[in-house]
C-alpha cells in the first residue's frame, strides 16, 4: 500500500506461536510456565482493582524498580520497566539506533530482532552461530550500533558464557542487548555485567519464570546513564497499574519462582532423556524449552529430498508438529534453515510431557508400519 513507509511494505510481520481461542490443546508451544501465579500476585492485582483505575499508573514504575533492585544488586536508577520485555526490546531499537543503523543479531534466534531492525528501517546483520551454537568472530562488529545476543538462546536453549558476551561489549562502540528472557532456568548471568561494561543492557522477563506471559512485564537493567535515556523514549505508561502492582509482588517473592525454575529443569532432564531414548537429536538447554530433532529413519517418513531407497533419512518435522496438533499436542516448529529438521518443545508439567511423549510414541509406530 503506498501510505506505508518502504520499508514496512516490504518486511515480513513477527508471527508469534499460536493461541488457540477454541478447545482445549497440551499448550507446549510458547514456553509458557505450566505453574499458575503466585497467590501473592493474584491477590496484589485485586487490591489494585478499584476506582484507582481512573488514574494514570506510575510512569517511573518506581515499586517495581525498587524491588527488581534488590533482587538484581543493583540501584533502581539501572532499571527500566516495559510492557514485556518485547517493550523493552522495542525502547532499546528505537534509543539506539537511526536510519540505516547497523543492528547484528545471531542466527537461528528470536524472530523479533530482525522484524524491529525492519520497522526501524536499520540495516539487519545476521550472523550464523557455529555448529556447536557458540559465537563466530563476525560477531564483533566495531560499527554495530546495537547488538543482540540471547542467552539462553530461543529456541536452541544454548547458552554464551558471560566472559564471551564481555568480550563483545569491550570491543563494541554500540550497545550489546543480552536478552535474558531465560536466564532464571540457567546456571549463569549477564547482569553483573553492568556494573563493569556502560553498553551492555541485559533484559529480563516475569512472562516465563515468574508465570505471567498475561500481565506483560519485562525488566532492562544497565548502566544509569543507560536506562535514564531509554526512559525517554518509552512511552509515559507503558506499564498499566494492575501490572505494576503484581510485578511488585512477584518480585518480592524469587523464593517461590526459584522453586518453579528447580521443577522445571527436573522436567527438563526428564523429558531430554526420554527424547533421546526415542532416538531424537537434543541440543542441551538451560531454557525452558528443548530444541530436538527426531531421529533418523529408513523410507516412507523421510524427507522427499532425502528419500533415496534404503538410506537412512529423518522423520520431517514439519509432519510430528501437524500430528501432534490433530492430537491436540501443540509445539513449535519453524521452516527456516537451522529450524526445519527439528521442533521446540515448552517444559510443561511432567502430565503434559507423557502425554507429548506417548503421542509421539504412536505417531512413530504409526509410521514405521507403513
Ligand atoms: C518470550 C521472549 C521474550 C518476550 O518476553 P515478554 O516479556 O513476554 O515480552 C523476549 N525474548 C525472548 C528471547 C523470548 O523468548
Amino acid at each position: 500500500m503506498q501510505y506505508f513507509r518502504p520499508n514496512i511494505n516490504s518486511m515480513e510481520a513477527y508471527a508469534p506461536g499460536e493461541q488457540p481461542q477454541d478447545g482445549e490443546f497440551v499448550k507446549l508451544n510458547t514456553n509458557e510456565s505450566p505453574y499458575p501465579p503466585f497467590d501473592d500476585v493474584l491477590e496484589a492485582i485485586r487490591r489494585e482493582v478499584d476506582g484507582r483505575l481512573r488514574l494514570y499508573p506510575d510512569p517511573l514504575c518506581t515499586r517495581v524498580r525498587r524491588q527488581a533492585a534488590r533482587v538484581f544488586n543493583v540501584d533502581p536508577d539501572m532499571v527500566i520497566v516495559g510492557n514485556g520485555s518485547d517493550d523493552i526490546l522495542t525502547i532499546t531499537v528505537r534509543s539506539f539506533v537511526g536510519d540505516g543503523g547497523k543492528v547484528v543479531y545471531l542466527n537461528p534466534s528470536y524472530g523479533l530482532y530482525g522484524v524491529l531492525a525492519d520497522i526501524q528501517n536499520a540495516k539487519k546483520c545476521p550472523i550464523e552461530y557455529t555448529d556447536d551454537y557458540r559465537l563466530p568472530p563476525e560477531i564483533r562488529q566495531p560499527d554495530a550500533k546495537l547488538t543482540f545476543i540471547c542467552t539462553p538462546n530461543n529456541p536452541t536453549g544454548t547458552v554464551t558464557p558471560p566472559e564471551e558476551v564481555a568480550k563483545v561489549a569491550e570491543r563494541s562502540h554500540g550497545i550489546v542487548a543480552v536478552d535474558e528472557a531465560y536466564a532464571d532456568f540457567a546456571e549463569q548471568s549477564c547482569v553483573d555485567l553492568v556494573h563493569r561494561c556502560d553498553n551492555i543492557l541485559v533484559l529480563r522477563s516475569l512472562s516465563k519464570s515468574y508465570s505471567l506471559a498475561g500481565l506483560r512485564i519485562g525488566l532492562g537493567i544497565g548502566n544509569a546513564n543507560l536506562i535514564a535515556g531509554m526512559m525517554k523514549v518509552k512511552d509515559s505508561y507503558n506499564v498499566q497499574r494492575l501490572g505494576i502492582a503484581g510485578a511488585e509482588a512477584a518480585l518480592a517473592n524469587v523464593d517461590k519462582m526459584k522453586a518453579n525454575a528447580e521443577k522445571v529443569k527436573e522436567n527438563r532432564r526428564y523429558l531430554a532423556g526420554q527424547l533421546e531414548k526415542l532416538g531424537f537429536d537434543v541440543l542441551p538447554s538451560q531454557a525452558n524449552f528443548i530444541f530436538a530433532r527426531p531421529p533418523m529413519w529408513h523410507g516412507h517418513l523421510a524427507r522427499e529430498t532425502d528419500s533415496r531407497p534404503g538410506r537412512p533419512t529423518r522423520l520431517r518435522a514439519g509432519a510430528l508438529y501437524e500430528e501432534l496438533k490433530t492430537r491436540r499436542i501443540l509445539v513449535r516448529y519453524w521452516n527456516l534453515p537451522r529450524l526445519s529438521d527439528g521442533i521446540r518443545i515448552s517444559i510443561g508439567t511432567r502430565q503434559e510431557l507423557d502425554a507429548f511423549l506417548a503421542a509421539t510414541k504412536e505417531i512413530f509406530a504409526g509410521y514405521n508400519r507403513k
